[in-house]
């Protein structure tokens, strides 16, 4: 009787998740999950073999590499939903990927993405991190594709990211990641624990990391007791970015600290700080991507530039001021370089071309006034507030070169906003963190926009979520393969 009673309460706990991420997907917070009800007080130390700190993609993959190895894992999220960044993001995803690419006359290598990413990182990224991250995004595509996930067949070189190698998601946005990753982690029977916020990072007298501090929280009402979640065998950071944390921006890039951001409101970096404080090495932490984005008091995204090829950046004069293809970095310093607004240019084949949920973006951006259209250049220029005559010229050379086919022409402003953070962790090739000596720091592992030395002073685009995902693979496994350790006895600590 008692074991149909927790087979069920098991199973209700994982469909109240699942739907949990159902409405999580569709904008909605979920509660935690309900604790036991034993009649006793919740434990305020609970023992696993692989504790997981964050619920995007990075966190997702390395929970359930993990618990295929075999480990009894628990993921904290501190959002009523699982997703972070990754669910909002554009899920593209680069990889070598010879069976697309091969039909479409596109030639690739892992040497060729690990050459433009060392190029584009221009020395800040560790070269040993890269070549593995190169490879292994070709295997994570494949693990993905194997977990349910569905790219749409072609490719394309999204803005910034200078290759042809970004697959789409099927899915819109980034959904399609958590919701597959997230269903196979609940049928691994990894527990999942929303709304539980981790503080700190434990470490024993010999300096191994054994276990975090988290608080949990029930619906909306104020924090319970700290709890302590030990974890036998490793620790995986994967907590995002800090892009939501204005005191930090301000101190390490100043410069970018005032600009509306993209990242959610959780993106704090408080893991980042809490490996700080137990000696972890970090780096790169004044690095910001910028890339144009919704515009003042709207909160969607009203943008063009999602295929560089097919678009033209123009300035007050109506002239193409930058390379489309150019690095985000260097897009965003020509456009912050420039005296007056600039504007994205684009044919309606390239609209065509977008997915759904941008169009719909745009459209919306349409009827806000936020996008505008027309099949005269001239005209379109009037809309704008820029000169005819350039815009004219530039579209007239856009036609004859071929990258626009004819009208109607749309327009948007470029609103630079502050996309991810790129500085943060030092991690090794093996998603080790390490320490200010350069040591790994035995029992922690790091993957995703927490980490600091993958990308270097620019990121590719379609390169984030890719990153997290092989990061994160690397680190659940690793930790799941780590000798059991002797867990010290903590006691139960008191709020
Ligand atoms: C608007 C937008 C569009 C993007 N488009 C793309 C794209 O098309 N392609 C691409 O490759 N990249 C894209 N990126 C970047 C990409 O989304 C990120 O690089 C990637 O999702 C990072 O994954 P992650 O798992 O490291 O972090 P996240 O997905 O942000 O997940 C981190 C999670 O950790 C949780 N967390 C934080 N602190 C704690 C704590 N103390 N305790 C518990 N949980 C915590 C957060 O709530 C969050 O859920 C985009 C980013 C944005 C903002």
């Amino acid at each position: 009787m008692k074991k149909a009673f927790s087979r069920r309460s098991a199973l209700c706990r994982a469909l109240s998740r699942l739907s949990g991420f159902a409405l999580a997907a569709s904008g909605f917070p979920i509660d935690a999950p309900a604790q036991p009800d034993s009649g006793e007080s919740a434990p305020e130390e609970e023992h696993f073999d692989v504790v997981v700190v964050g619920g995007g993609i990075g966190g997702l993959s390395a929970a359930l590499c993990a618990a295929e190895e075999g480990s009894r894992v628990v993921l904290l999220e501190k959002n009523g939903f699982l997703g972070g960044d990754t669910l909002i993001s554009g899920g593209t995803f680069n990889a070598v990927d010879p069976k697309r690419q091969r039909p479409l006359g596109i030639v690739d290598s892992y040497e060729q993405f690990e050459s433009q990413m060392l190029a584009s990182g221009e020395g800040y990224n560790d070269p040993a991190v890269v070549r593995v991250f190169a490879r292994e995004a070709t295997t994570a595509l494949i693990w993905l594709e194997a977990h349910g996930m569905r790219f749409l067949p072609e490719l394309t070189e999204i803005y910034g990211s200078g290759f042809v190698r970004a697959h789409r998601s099927a899915y819109p946005r980034g959904r399609g990641y958590i919701h597959c990753l997230s269903n196979a982690c609940i049928k691994a029977g990894v527990d999942i624990r929303p709304q539980t916020r981790a503080l700190s990072i434990l470490r024993d007298e010999r300096g191994a990391v054994y276990g975090v501090e988290a608080q949990p929280r029930e619906g909306n009402r104020t924090a319970n007791a700290v709890r302590i979640f030990q974890a036998r065998r490793g620790v995986v950071l994967a907590s995002g970015g800090f892009a939501a944390n204005k005191a930090l921006l301000a101190k390490y890039a100043p410069e970018y600290a005032s600009l509306p951001i993209d990242s959610l409101p959780s993106s704090t970096g408080d893991m980042l700080l809490a490996a700080d404080a137990i000696g972890a090495d970090t780096v790169n932490l004044g690095f910001v991507e910028c890339v144009p984005g919704a515009p003042p008091g709207i909160d969607y995204q009203v943008r063009l530039d999602y295929d560089a090829e097919d678009i033209i950046m123009v300035n007050q004069a109506g002239r193409r001021f930058v390379n489309e293809t150019g690095t985000r970095r260097e897009i965003a310093s020509a456009v912050a370089r420039e005296s007056g607004p600039c504007y994205e240019i684009a044919d309606q084949d390239a609209v065509d071309g977008m997915s759904r949920a941008n169009q719909k973006s745009l459209w919306r951006g349409y009827f806000a006034k936020a996008a505008w259209k027309d099949d005269s250049p001239q005209a379109l220029a009037v809309r704008l507030g820029i000169s005819p005559q350039g815009l004219a010229d530039e579209i007239g050379r856009a036609v004859a070169d071929g990258r626009f086919a004819g009208p109607p022409y749309w327009g948007v402003r470029i609103h630079l906003r502050i996309h991810c953070t790129l500085g943060g962790l030092r991690i090794d090739e093996n998603a080790r963190v390490l320490d200010r000596s350069g040591q790994p720091i035995d029992g922690l592992w790091a993957a995703g926009a927490v980490t600091g030395n993958v990308h270097g002073i620019n990121r590719l685009g379609a390169n984030g979520i890719n990153c997290a995902c092989v990061f994160g693979r690397i680190a659940g496994t690793a930790a799941a393969r780590r000798a059991p350790q002797h867990l010290p006895a903590t006691g139960r600590i008191h709020s």
